[in-house]
């Protein structure tokens, strides 16, 4: 086994997600503790010099069985260049696409995934994988026997801008089109130009003391979409809301929903269950705005405003707006 570390960079629309650069980060910083190098791992149609974000090699899949997501053919490729590159650690976000594939590929290289990780480090000169557990009320430590595969929250590692520079190294693709057993042929954006809960730096969730939009929360939920505009935030949304309908499946936060790791989280209305907490309670900085002085989602909030949403969050638009151009 080599001292490397694999990265599938993850790519939309011809270029690298944020989340797919994160992994590369996180990928490089392991391998300079391993004194190895980041190998990043491109499949598809799409290019970036992936040096000048810590890449020391890239290596291109590319060809018809690729042009579109596959989960079977991505999971072949990446567990064939594990194989190759002999990597000490095998990596991709925990986006939808790594939650999908990388599982898959870890089986198909024989070794088990640590899912959702949330710390890299190299003890004893191996790579070791640190992952909440227990809807984040523990955090459990994972060294493999082998290479370490692992998926990486979005928005936990950094980006590196370095100023070396990875030319594409063709890989072969050991399979024609006709060999996959599903093939995604079309995705269709939910909202178009919305900003996704799960990648967002700054994330505005509102939860059932926002009341039902089509009666009398009509002008809560209008005051939560101005604050997160203002503040250029995604929306998100407590399991109860999106169960009443009053917000979609993409949006919920949580234990069953996404887990997201923004910069600031504001929580409106929001009691804070476990479950909740599950997902959000990696946020750098929490605020939450409650009626209720004990509810629990005030023991993780940094900042808490006891009022109601009513009142707190138009006064709170209105401030930051004024901060903002002022
Ligand atoms: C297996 C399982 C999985 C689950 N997964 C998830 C999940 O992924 N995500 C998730 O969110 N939940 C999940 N839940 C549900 C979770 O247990 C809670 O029921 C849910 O989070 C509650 O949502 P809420 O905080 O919006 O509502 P509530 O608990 O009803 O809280 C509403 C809050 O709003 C406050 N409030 C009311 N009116 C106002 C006002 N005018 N101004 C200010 N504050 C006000 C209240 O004081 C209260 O704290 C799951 C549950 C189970 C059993």
């Amino acid at each position: 086994m080599s001292n490397d570390v694999l990265v599938f960079v993850e790519f939309a629309d011809g270029a690298p997600t944020k989340a797919g650069l994160q992994a590369l980060g996180a990928g490089a910083a392991l391998a300079g503790q391993l004194g190895g190098q980041a190998v990043a791992l491109v499949i598809g149609s799409g290019s970036a010099d992936l040096g000048k974000h810590g890449a020391a090699r890239t290596l291109v899949a590319g060809g018809d069985a690729v042009s579109s997501y596959s989960p079977d053919g991505f999971a072949r490729i990446v567990s064939e260049q594990a194989a190759a590159t002999g990597a000490a650690a095998v990596l991709a976000s925990a986006t939808p696409m790594g939650k999908d594939f990388m599982a898959r590929a870890a089986a198909m290289a024989k070794c088990g995934l640590a899912a959702d990780c949330t710390e890299l480090k190299a003890e004893g000169g191996k790579p070791r994988a640190v992952r909440p557990v227990y809807a984040g009320k523990a955090l459990q430590t994972v060294e493999a026997p082998g290479a370490l595969w692992a998926t990486l929250r979005p928005n936990v590692f950094a980006e590196i801008s370095s100023d070396g520079t990875a030319a594409a190294e063709n890989v072969t693709v050991s399979f024609g089109p006709g060999d996959l057993k599903a093939v995604v042929k079309e995705i269709v954006a939910g909202v178009k130009g919305k900003l996704d809960v799960a990648e967002a730096e700054i994330v505005v969730s509102g939860g059932r003391g926002l009341k039902d939009p089509a009666g009398e929360g009509k002008q809560n939920w209008e005051n939560l979409e101005k604050l997160a505009e203002t503040l250029g935030a995604a929306t998100g949304a407590s399991r109860a809301v999106v169960d009443a309908g009053w917000r979609p499946h993409g949006e919920q936060v949580g234990q069953t929903g996404k887990t997201v790791s923004p910069k600031l989280y504001v929580a409106c209305g929001i009691s804070g269950a476990i479950q909740h907490l599950a997902g959000m309670s990696g946020s750098k900085v929490i605020v939450a705005i409650n009626k209720d002085e004990n509810a629990p989602i005030f023991k993780v909030a940094d900042f808490g405003i006891v009022g109601m949403v009513e009142d707190v969050v138009p006064a709170l638009t209105a401030a930051l707006k004024e901060a903002i151009s002022g």
